[in-house]
């Protein structure tokens, strides 16, 4: 018998397990894991930036764990020698609309405590003489990672103070009673006291597995992007994203310094007709009807249906992605876009048709889920793992 099992080898998943080992040492914990190693979902998938935490409504648990875990994340990587690079951010307004937002974004850069810079057009064409605006805000502490190497170091770390994962172990099937959660998987069954998931674009499965109807959905985002050739690897010299509409701040392609020295531009934001599915054409009938036959997802789909389109379209039909980004960078051109994997975001959408905002768990009397914890979740992961443990100390009985 365990004292915890955790569903997810993600970045949430081992962050937790780490971190768990690290509180209580002598708790025997075990990783399950569907895929063969780590972060082979949305952490292996993603923009590799650490975030400084801009966008995000102050106060709520987005602001707070993005900006301790900006630090925290840095810290992590000196400590255990992964390559990052704090190269900042810059936002950048191509016309008078953005300028007004980004007034509006300036202010909420000052309620969440970042250092930031506001640049006039000539200053930002000093900064990057490649970039086109009227103004922009620069902030010094974002950066950039490979968030895969993170996960790695927290599983060799977890590993390290006597941790189990098991990969290749997917979690059908869920018993929580008094004492204990039975968790039925496909290597055989296993038990603990406690249950903490970690599972990503399969939130809602896991906890519907527990016997819940949860308030929520998880809706899959297909987030694509292009890979620019070598000869623009130095085309920028920060992570350049635009001016976004405050109403879909998740909207709209940035260009993406990675860490392996090569420039992405993307990702943008396609409903995807499968959970998993990387590629354009991977279609699940499952988790499509599963999509589509949820209240709250049709009602975020009419709602959102224009900009949902203009997304579709740029994904079918490379010129509108590429419009996108001369916008702010004129000098690409269609063959400058090459391909270059997706990743895919678990946003929860609530039955009344909202994104959820924030992060969200759900809890039982034995249980810790994570119910929504998109982006920037990579780069708060370690404040997130700490808070699951604060939970599970004030709620669990861990004498
Ligand atoms: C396109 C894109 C760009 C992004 N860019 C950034 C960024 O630049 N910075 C940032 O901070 N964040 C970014 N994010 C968000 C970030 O990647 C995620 O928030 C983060 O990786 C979530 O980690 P996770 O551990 O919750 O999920 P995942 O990494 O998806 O891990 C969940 C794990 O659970 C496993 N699992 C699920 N069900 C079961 C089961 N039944 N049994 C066993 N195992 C199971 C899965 O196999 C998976 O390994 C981005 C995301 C995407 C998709």
């Amino acid at each position: 018998m365990y004292d915890f099992l955790i569903i997810g080898g993600g970045i949430i998943g081992m962050s937790t397990a780490m971190q768990l080992l690290d509180r209580y040492p002598d708790k025997r914990v075990l990783v399950l894991e569907k895929e063969t190693s780590a972060a082979q979902h949305q952490t292996g998938h993603n923009s590799g930036v650490i975030h400084a935490g801009v966008y995000y409504t102050p106060g709520s648990l987005k602001a707070r764990f993005c900006l301790e875990g900006n630090r925290n994340t840095k810290e992590f990587c000196q400590q255990n020698g992964i390559r990052y690079d704090e190269c900042g951010k810059l936002l950048v307004a191509t016309n008078e609309l953005e300028l007004e937002r980004m007034k509006a974004l300036w202010e909420r850069t000052e309620a969440n405590g970042l250092e930031r810079y506001w640049l006039s057009a000539g200053e930002l064409h000093e900064r990057e003489p490649n970039i086109t605006g009227i103004g922009g805000i620069f902030v010094p502490s974002s950066g950039i990672v490979n968030y895969r190497e993170v996960t790695e170091a927290m599983a060799r770390r977890f590993i390290e103070k006597g941790g189990e994962i098991r990969y290749a172990t997917e979690v059908t099937g869920l018993r929580e009673t008094a004492t204990e959660v039975r968790a039925q998987t496909t290597q055989g069954e296993f038990q603990a006291r406690y249950l903490i998931s970690c599972s990503g674009l399969m939130a809602d499965r896991v906890v519907r597995m527990l016997g819940l109807e949860p308030e929520f959905r998880i809706c899959p985002f297909r987030g694509e992007y292009y890979l620019l050739p070598s000869k623009h690897n130095q085309i920028v010299n920060h992570l350049i994203y635009p001016i976004p509409d405050p109403s879909m701040p998740f909207l709209g392609v940035h260009l993406t310094r990675m860490i392996d020295g090569t420039v992405t531009v993307g990702p943008n934001a396609v409903l995807a007709w499968k959970r998993e599915g990387y590629n354009k054409t991977d279609i699940s009938l499952k988790d499509s009807l599963e999509t589509l036959g949820y209240p709250g997802i049709r009602r975020v789909l009419y709602k959102n249906l224009k900009p949902g389109l203009v997304e579709l379209k740029n994904s079918l039909f490379k010129s509108g992605y590429l419009k996108e980004v001369q916008k702010y960078c004129p000098s690409l051109t269609k063959a400058d876009l090459t391909p270059y994997p997706a990743g895919v975001r678990a946003q929860a959408v609530s039955r009344d048709g909202k994104l959820v905002d924030d992060f969200l768990f759900v809890k039982t009397a034995r249980t810790i889920n994570v119910c929504n914890a998109p982006s920037p979740a990579a780069t708060s992961a370690l404040p997130i793992g700490r808070y699951i443990i604060a939970e599970a100390t004030t709620q669990f009985d861990l004498v």
